[in-house]
This record gives structure tokens, sequence and C-alpha cells, in this order.
């Protein structure tokens, strides 16, 4: 309709749209244009800003170590050469939902064969050197509204230059070369880190806080991920907690890309275990303050097979015909069925007890204790230290039972829990490690020091959008 008579027209797209929804905008946009135009001409002022607006030096595009193209791209923006000749069109977009290179190219240039080309021959150059692109081609989703494009064609359509940025540490570029060819390069973009503190009030969920303070949703999940051992942050995260993190603030180029580790992190809650937990990332692993790993795995079950034979709980007890108390799960299994330990620990008991017979008992780091009954044989002995997996003994039917089986007991401070109660099954994937002690003293100087960081950090007293960082280096 109007193709080939827009003079210069600059307009906001932020989705790629349909055809009919870009013709309608550029139709709108002939008369605005046309209407600044006649301000422009009667204006004396402006002329110098028409200048600023068009000046697209479509000589260097050509150029493959020119990246002028990749610059950050705020929305979708069409710009134009005024009405000469050689006048050229440059698109910027993000992807939308179910786009691919190829799909985005063949929107939006006019042979497919071409697009075929240029999405063939880019998405080789971004499979070779995108570690998560590995397994990209033409036809793979790139991800909507992250993914940005620029398509640069000259005046009668034929492309000049194709920009994607996965990333803005992922750009890649193409422009045709001789004999048809295309020629595709990723961009050298210099990544590196800052690190700053950030402190935030929680109110709402812990993302919603995270978004309040001005920070990317993908800090909340690296938070959750910090403390899974130690806080449910459905559960336990409440208005007026205080969170803390000294965290890898990622650049490319000064164009923000995210975040690296958290290497440091305290939150504050009413209803936190002990009211404050502290995460220090250390040669790889998370420690709290006092240097015991975050990462704790009480395995779940002595057996690696399991049949419950009965709960814990009140139940009629089968051999003496009374309703008791069962302080552990029963797990029926063959006599000879190796028994593991839940977690590292000392040995207390190795040795006949009653009714429980062979009966072994280990005390873990962390006041929790795991009993063993009926054994068959047993392979530990009083006062020995044994690791997480390392065989107790075998199944059997010694003491009180009526079949071969295993009772197991856990106790926390010396009284008995439910083993498989869903509340406790967080709690006791506990095995606690400390920092090894050849470098608890590199440990302690980088705990000091991070700590210092995060003590100075404070959270706004109201935390308006955007606005809610307290940085300290
Ligand atoms: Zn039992």
């Amino acid at each position: 309709m109007f193709q080939g008579d827009r003079p210069y027209l600059k307009s906001s797209i932020r989705r790629r749209s349909s055809a009919f929804f870009r013709r309608s905008v550029y139709c709108l946009a002939f008369f605005v244009v046309a209407g600044s135009l006649v301000f422009t001409y009667f204006t004396p002022g402006f002329s110098d800003q028409r200048q600023l607006t068009c000046s697209l030096p479509t000589g260097t595009l050509g150029n493959p170590h020119s990246d002028a193209a990749a610059a950050p791209l705020d929305n979708a923006v069409i710009q134009e050469e005024p009405g000469s000749a050689g006048a050229s069109q440059e698109i910027a977009d993000v992807a939308g939902p179910g786009d691919s290179l190829f799909s985005v190219l063949c929107a939006n240039l006019i042979e497919e064969t071409t697009a075929r080309r240029i999405a063939a021959d880019m998405a080789s150059v971004v499979a070779e050197s995108w570690d998560q692109g590995k397994d990209f081609n033409a036809y793979t989703q790139l991800k909507p509204e992250e993914t940005r494009y620029t398509i640069l064609t000259d005046h009668a359509g034929n492309f000049q230059k194709v920009t994607l940025e996965m990333d803005p540490a992922h750009v890649y570029h193409s422009v045709p070369r001789g004999n048809n060819t295309i020629h595709s390069w990723k961009e050298d973009v210099v990544v590196d880190f800052r690190v700053e503190a950030i402190a935030f009030k929680v109110q709402g969920t812990l993302a919603e806080s995270v978004l309040n303070a001005g920070e990317g949703s993908m800090l909340a999940t690296k938070l959750t991920n910090v403390f899974r051992w130690d806080i449910d942050f459905q559960s336990e995260s409440r208005r007026g907690d205080v969170c803390k993190v000294l965290v890898q603030r990622r650049f490319a180029d000064d164009r923000p890309l995210g975040y690296g580790d958290v290497l440091a992190a305290v939150y504050e809650g009413k209803k936190v275990e002990g009211g404050k937990k502290t995460a220090i990332l250390f040669n790889g692993q998370y420690y709290d303050d006092r240097g015991v790993e975050l990462k704790k795995d009480f395995l779940r079950s002595p057996l690696r097979v399991l049949r419950l034979t009965s709960k814990y709980g009140q139940r009629f007890h089968p051999v003496l015909g009374q309703m008791r108390h069962h302080d552990g799960v029963d797990y029926g299994a063959p006599t000879g069925t190796r028994v593991q330990s839940i977690a590292r620990g000392v040995v207390t008991t190795a040795g006949w007890h009653g009714g429980y017979g062979n009966y072994v008992c280990v005390k873990h780091d962390s006041g929790i204790e795991s009993r063993y009954g009926h054994l068959s044989r047993m392979f530990v002995k009083k006062g020995q230290r044994i690791q997480q997996c390392q065989c107790v003994g075998l199944v059997g039917q010694t003491g009180i039972a009526t079949g071969p089986h295993l009772h197991f007991e856990l106790l926390n401070g010396g009284k008995h829990d439910d083993p498989l109660s869903p509340k406790n099954k967080r709690k006791y994937r506990v095995e606690l490690r400390q920092v090894a002690s050849p470098l608890s003293a590199r440990f302690d100087q980088v705990r000091k020091e991070r700590l210092t960081s995060l003590a100075s950090a404070a959270p706004p007293l109201s935390s308006p959008k955007g606005q809610g960082l307290a940085s300290a280096r």
C-alpha cells in the first residue's frame, strides 16, 4: 500500500506482529510521519533532529567487524533512510511464542530460500559456540520475549545483515558474501562479574519480594536453592523477614547478563529454625557460619527395597497381644538383607537388647539417632565411627519378632519421631559435614569477608519498585 513511500519511519512494536498489524502500523505511521514532515518543514529548529533519527550508515552494515546492529534494542524498531533509492530498512524485535530463527527470517525476508540459507548458516554457528545450544538448528524455538533479532534489508528487500541476540553474551551476525553464500559469526563479548550485596524485606512470596527489590526472579530461584535444606519458603517465610545476599552480577560488554553465584546469604525469619540461616559458598558447597555444610542427605531408609509392615504409633502388638506404642517402623525383608546406616555417625550400642534382639544404635552429628533391631548379624562395634550407607548388620528375627524384619527407629534430641511423617522428611534429610580441617583457616577468612560485606547492606525502609537496592562492594 505505502511500500516505497515511507519517508522515515520510527515506530515501536513490542512483539513481532502479523503482516496485517504491521501494515496497519505503517499506515498509521505514514500519517504521523507525514504530519511531522510538514511540522519539521515549517519549524526551523527541528531539521537537526530529523538528521539524528534517520542516520543509518548503510555502507558499514555489511562489514562483519562492525557490530553496529548489535546494540541493545529496546523495542521493535523499524528505521529507514529518507526515501532515496539506496534506502535500507531495519527490523528489530524480540521473538514471540513459537518463533524459530527460520520463521522470523521467513516472515521478514522476501525469499524463503534466502531465509532458509541464513537460518541454517547462523544456527550452525550458534550450535558450535553456545553451551546451551548444542542441538540448536534453524527450527529450534527461540526464547519468547528474550531472544532479540535485527534484520537489515536494502531498498529492494534484499538482506544485508541479520543479528541474533540469544542473551547479551551470545550475539550472532550473518551477512551475504559472494557466490550466494552467507557468512555468520559470533560477536566477541567480554563477560565479567561484579559482586554486590543486596538486602530486602519479605513482602508476599520470596519471588515477589525479590522483584519488589528491583531484582530478577532468577535470584529468588537461586536463594530457594541455596536454602533448600533449611527453609521451606512456601510455609516458613513471613512478611518482615529480612534477606541479605552477596551475589555475582554478570555483565556482557556492560550489558546485564543475570546472576552468577550467590556467594553468601543470610535469611532472618520468624518461622525459620533458630531465627536465622546463613549460607557461605566455599569450594563449590554452601556452609553455615560454623562451617557446617548445608547440604544434608539423610538416607530416607536403611534398606534399599522397602516393604512397610508396621507403622509408627499406637498398634496392637502381634506378640504381646495388647495395644502399645510402636516407637519405629517395621520393614519386612528376607533374613540376610543388608542394613545400612542412614548417615554417618558413631555407634553407641551394638549388642543384645531384650525384645530388640541384636540391636545397633548410631548417634549422628546433629543430635539425631537411628536404631536398628532384630538383626541376624552385626558388623559394627560400640564406639566405631561409621559412614553413611555403611552396612551395620543383616536383617533377622532376633528378640520378639514374628518373622524376619527390620525394626527402625529415629530419635531427635532423645525423643522418638516418625521416620515416615511427611513433615519429618525434610528435617531428617540431614547429614552434617564440616569444612575439612586443612581448609578451615581459609574458610574463616572467606566467611569474615563475605559476612562483613553483607552486614553493611540494609533493606530499604520502604521498597518502591525498582529502587529496593542497597549495594556494597
Ligand atoms: Zn518394630
